[in-house]
């Protein structure tokens, strides 16, 4: 599984982070990044839950 982020898209209000913060992390500059862009499978669910609530279809997974 592969993870990322679409900086144009994403309007940094965390929602990303707050369900899945083994894998998205806030920037010091009030964005969000990928910390973890290969997760272990044992993650897909929470990432799969963070590209469901993201509000801008932000997030990409592929396998
Ligand atoms: S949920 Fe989407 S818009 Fe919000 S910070 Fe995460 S990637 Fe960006």
């Amino acid at each position: 599984m592969r993870v990322t982020i679409d900086e144009s898209f994403c309007d940094g209000d965390g929602r990303c982070v707050s369900v899945c913060p083994q894998v998205f992390a806030p920037d010091d500059d009030g964005s969000v990044f990928v910390l973890d862009p290969e997760p272990e499978p044992s993650l897909r669910e929470c990432v799969r839950m963070a590209q469901k609530l993201c509000p801008h279809g932000a997030i990409t997974i592929t396998s």
